[in-house]
């Protein structure tokens, strides 16, 4: 199986070739076939498998449609550290370099006035830790009434580091009638609880 069977366009497969990536890895060629069906996904992957990669791209792919409205929040990526909030973004920079959809990244610990003036310059992919977020959307700065897509990336960590409270705060913000994606290393019965109150019939992929 190659990248050009997964039926990804032209852009995207321009900038994986430049990223030096031949084949897709296991849960990529698993899950980008789903994705781009706007199915919901429930991903046992540790990190390494490529797991950012295989949500990533076909988010990508499905928000560059043409009837998108640009400069909206349409998928929101929740993960819980700041560390992994920058790679996440970086993959959806370089898979997305030939595309126009602009991501931000914003997390806690740091001003928000900067994070704040690039929101006002227009988003389409946001990738977020949760208190942040929640600061954002309490302050009218963040809306997320055109959210189509919602990844909740490291759910295990998530529930570690005692973010499941605010995790699902914002669920009740989120419109309602979404596409849900869902990432754990390992499924514990709260994380499965979780993903099982999140999850509309999602296809399940174990690497
Ligand atoms: P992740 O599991 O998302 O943390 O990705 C682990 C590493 O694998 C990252 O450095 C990616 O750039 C890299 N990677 C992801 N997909 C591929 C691929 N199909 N071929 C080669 N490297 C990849």
């Amino acid at each position: 199986m190659n990248f050009e069977e997964l039926g990804l366009i032209k852009p995207i497969l321009d900038a994986l070739k430049a990223q030096g990536y031949e084949q897709p890895t296991p849960i990529q060629e698993k899950a980008i076939p789903s994705i781009l069906q706007k199915k919901d996904l429930l991903g046992s992957a540790q990190t390494g498998t490529g797991k950012t990669a295989a949500f990533a791209i076909p988010i990508l792919q499905n928000l560059s449609e043409k009837d998108q409205r640009t400069n909206q929040i349409k998928a929101l990526i929740l993960t819980p550290t700041r560390e992994l909030a920058i790679q996440i973004e970086e993959n959806f920079q370089a898979y997305g370099k030939h595309l126009k959809l602009k991501s931000l990244v914003i997390f806690g610990g740091v001003k928000q006035h900067a994070q704040e003036q690039q929101l006002k310059r227009g988003v389409d992919i946001l990738i977020a830790t949760p208190g942040r977020l929640l600061d954002f959307i309490s302050q009218g700065i963040i809306k997320l009434h055109h959210l189509q897509i919602f990844v909740l990336d490291e759910a295990d960590r998530m529930l570690d580091m005692g973010f499941v409270h605010d995790v699902k705060k914002i669920l009740k913000i989120i419109p309602a009638k979404r596409q849900n994606l869902f990432f754990s290393a390992t499924m514990p019965k709260e994380i499965a609880n979780l993903a099982s109150e999140i999850l509309v019939n999602p296809v399940k992929v174990e690497v």
